[in-house]
């Protein structure tokens, strides 16, 4: 019964996540780079600003 619960719970999550990534961000998409962070954490520890996106995380989908 729990089970069941859950598995629909997760078919609906999945299908939400789906359908925002399609039509939610259809000008721009999450920068490959810092993984969509906008920065990442460089090697001694501090946090260097992604010059892909330019800190935004986010990069136009023709780029
Ligand atoms: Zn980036």
């Amino acid at each position: 019964m729990i089970f069941r619960l859950l598995v629909i719970f997760l078919a609906i999550a999945g299908a939400y996540y789906i359908i925002r990534n399609v039509f939610g961000n259809s000008e721009y998409k999450s920068c490959k780079k810092c993984d969509g962070k906008g920065y990442w954490i460089a090697m001694r520890g501090e946090k260097d600003k992604c010059d892909i996106c330019k800190g935004s995380g986010r990069i136009p989908r023709q780029y």
